[in-house]
C-alpha cells in the first residue's frame, strides 16, 4: 500500500505539543514506508483561525525539522469541493436543511440535562415538508446542513493503536452539522468532520494518524465515507499527552506549545526524541535516537494505548545529553539567541575565549536558557561581596596563599586553565597549605559564590578578561 499521511492542524493556537507529536508519528510512518507526508491547514473556523498561528505552526515544524512532501494546503481554498459534495449528499437525501434556532437547541439541551440525558440533537428537522421549509425561510431563519446518522448502528474499525474499536451511532449526538448556509442561501463553510473526509479522500490519505481525542470523530467520519462510497483509510489514535498527575496536559503545566519549549532552550533534537518516547519506544529500549534512527523502525505495534505522562526530569535529562553531545562551535551558535535575550554581547571577546566559555558552562546546562545565569560572573566587574561571603578568607594561611597567587597573576597577562592549575598547585605546595582549604576561599574571592563552574578554567577565563586580579585585590582589601 502506498503510504500517504497528513498533519491537519487548525490554526486556532500555537503549535501544541500534542499536534507536534502527531506530526512526528505521521512523519516517521511516512519515512519508514517511503510514503508521502502532507500538511493541511484546517482553517475553516474563521472566528478562531489566525495567520499568526499558521505561521507559528509552520515555524515550529521547521524548527523541529519535520518536513512535508506536499502542501501546505488550506481548507479555505477548497470551498468549491466541499460545496459540491454537500450538494451531492443533499440530492441523494443523505443530508438536509435544519432550521432550528440557537434558542431551540438550548432548550433541547436544557431539557435533556433535567432528564440526565447526554446532549444530542433530536433530528426534529429531518423530515420537513416543502411548506415547513418555506415557512422557516419566510421567518428569516438561517439553516445549517445536517448529515443523517442512522441509529442504532454499530461502527467498527480496526485501530492500529487500539485494536478493535466499536462505537454506537446513538452516541454521536444525533444528525451532525456538516456545513453552514450563507445569508444568500449558498452553502457556506464546512465543519471539521465533513471537510476532513472530503480532503482525506481527495488527497488519497491511506492512514489517518491523530490523537485519541478524535475517536468519536472517526466514527462519524466512517459514516461519511460510506455515504460518499469510499473505503475509509486506516486509523491510528495514539494516546493523549497527560500531565504528571495524569490529567490532559494544559497551559497550567508549564508549557504546551512548541515555541514555549524552544524559548526555554530545549534543543529540537532532544525535544523530538522526547516526544517520540511519549507513546513509542524502540524495541532495543534505546533512549537516545535521531529522527532517522526512529524512522527505521517506527511502527504502531509499539505505540502504547495508555496515556503518556509528561516527565520534565526525563526531558531535561535528554536535553542535557544532547547539549553535551554538540560540537562546541555548534553549541556556541545555538546559545547566541539566549545570550542576546539576556542582553549579553559576546562579540567584543575573542573567539577562543567564547569557545572556552561554552566548554566551561556546557556541563552545567539543562536548557540553553541556563547559560546567562551560569556564566553571569563573567559579565560583571565585581560580584557582590558581603562580610559573610568573605568570612572564609579571614584565615592568615588563606590570605597568604591568595596574595602569592595574586602576585603570580599580576606577572602574567594570560593563562590557560592548565597553567592556572599548575600555578595554584605550586603556590599551595610553596605555602604548605591544603588544597581544599584554599579552593573555597578562592572561589568566593573570585565569584562571591560557593558553587559554580569548574574553578581553574573559571579563573583562567576571568584572568584573560582582566577580571581576576581586581577581584582578588578587592576581596582581600575588604577584609
Ligand atoms: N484540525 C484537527 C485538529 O487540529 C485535525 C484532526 C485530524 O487530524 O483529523 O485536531
Amino acid at each position: 500500500m502506498t503510504v500517504r499521511v497528513r498533519l491537519a492542524p487548525s490554526p486556532t493556537g500555537n503549535l501544541h505539543i500534542g499536534t507536534a507529536r502527531t506530526a512526528l508519528f505521521n512523519w516517521l510512518y511516512a519515512r519508514r514506508h517511503g510514503g508521502t507526508f502532507i500538511l493541511r491547514v484546517e482553517d475553516t473556523d474563521r472566528e478562531r483561525s489566525r495567520d499568526e498561528y499558521t505561521q507559528n505552526i509552520l515555524d515550529g515544524l521547521a524548527w523541529l525539522g519535520i518536513t512535508y512532501d506536499e502542501g501546505p494546503f488550506f481548507q479555505t481554498q477548497r470551498r468549491d469541493r466541499y460545496t459540491e459534495t454537500v450538494h451531492d449528499l443533499l440530492e441523494r437525501g443523505l443530508a438536509y436543511y435544519c432550521y432550528c434556532t440557537e434558542t431551540e437547541l438550548e432548550e433541547l439541551r436544557a431539557s435533556q440535562k433535567v432528564q440526565k440525558l447526554a446532549p444530542r440533537y433530536d433530528n426534529r428537522h429531518r423530515h420537513l415538508t416543502v411548506e415547513q421549509r418555506q415557512s422557516f425561510e419566510a421567518e428569516g431563519r438561517r439553516p445549517v446542513i445536517r448529515f443523517k446518522i442512522a441509529e442504532p448502528r454499530e461502527i467498527r474499525w480496526h485501530d492500529l493503536v487500539r485494536d478493535d474499536v466499536v462505537w454506537n451511532s446513538r452516541d454521536l449526538g444525533g444528525d451532525m452539522v456538516i456545513a453552514r448556509v450563507e445569508e444568500s442561501g449558498a452553502i457556506g463553510l464546512p465543519l471539521y468532520n465533513f471537510a476532513v473526509v472530503v480532503d482525506d479522500i481527495d488527497m488519497g490519505i491511506s492512514h489517518v494518524i491523530r490523537g485519541e481525542d478524535h475517536i468519536a470523530n472517526t466514527a462519524k467520519q466512517i459514516l461519511l465515507y460510506e455515504a460518499l462510497g469510499v473505503t475509509p483509510p486506516l486509523f491510528a489514535h495514539p494516546p493523549l499527552i497527560l500531565n504528571p498527575q495524569g490529567a490532559k496536559i494544559s497551559k497550567r503545566d508549564g508549557a504546551t506549545s512548541v515555541s514555549e519549549f524552544r524559548a526555554m532552550g530545549y534543543l529540537p533534537e532532544a525535544f523530538n526524541n522526547y516526544m517520540i518516547l511519549l507513546g513509542w519506544s524502540p524495541s532495543n529500549g534505546q533512549e537516545l535516537f535521531s529522527l532517522s534512527e526512529a524512522a527505521e523502525q517506527f511502527d504502531f505495534d509499539r505505540v502504547n494505548a495508555a496515556g503518556a505522562r509528561f516527565d520534565w526530569d526525563k526531558l531535561n535529562w535528554l536535553n542535557g545529553q544532547y547539549i553535551r553531545s554538540l560540537p562546541l562551535t555548534e553549541l556556541g551558535d545555538r546559545l547566541k539567541p539566549f545570550w542576546q535575550n539576556a542582553g549579553i554581547d559576546l562579540t567584543p571577546y575573542p573567539e577562543s575565549w567564547q569557545q572556552e566559555l561554552t566548554a566551561l558552562i556546557a556541563p552545567s546546562l539543562t536548557v540553553l536558557a541556563d547559560a546567562p545565569k551560569v556564566a553571569a560572573t563573567f559579565f560583571v566587574d565585581f560580584p557582590d561581596y558581603t562580610p559573610e561571603i568573605l568570612e572564609p578568607l579571614r584565615s592568615e594561611v588563606v590570605q597568604t596563599a591568595l596574595r602569592a597567587l595574586l602576585d603570580e597573576l599580576n606577572r602574567r597577562e594570560s593563562l590557560t586553565a592548565a597553567e592556572v592549575n599548575e600555578l595554584v598547585q605550586a603556590q599551595i605546595t610553596a605555602q604548605k597549605v591544603k588544597k581544599g582549604a584554599v579552593m573555597k576561599p578562592l572561589r568566593l574571592a573570585l565569584t562571591a559564590e560557593s558553587h559554580g563552574t569548574e574553578l581553574m578554567p573559571t579563573l583562567a577565563l576571568l584572568h584573560q578578561r582582566q577580571l581576576a586580579v581586581p577581584r582578588l585585590e578587592k576581596a582581600l582589601s575588604s577584609l
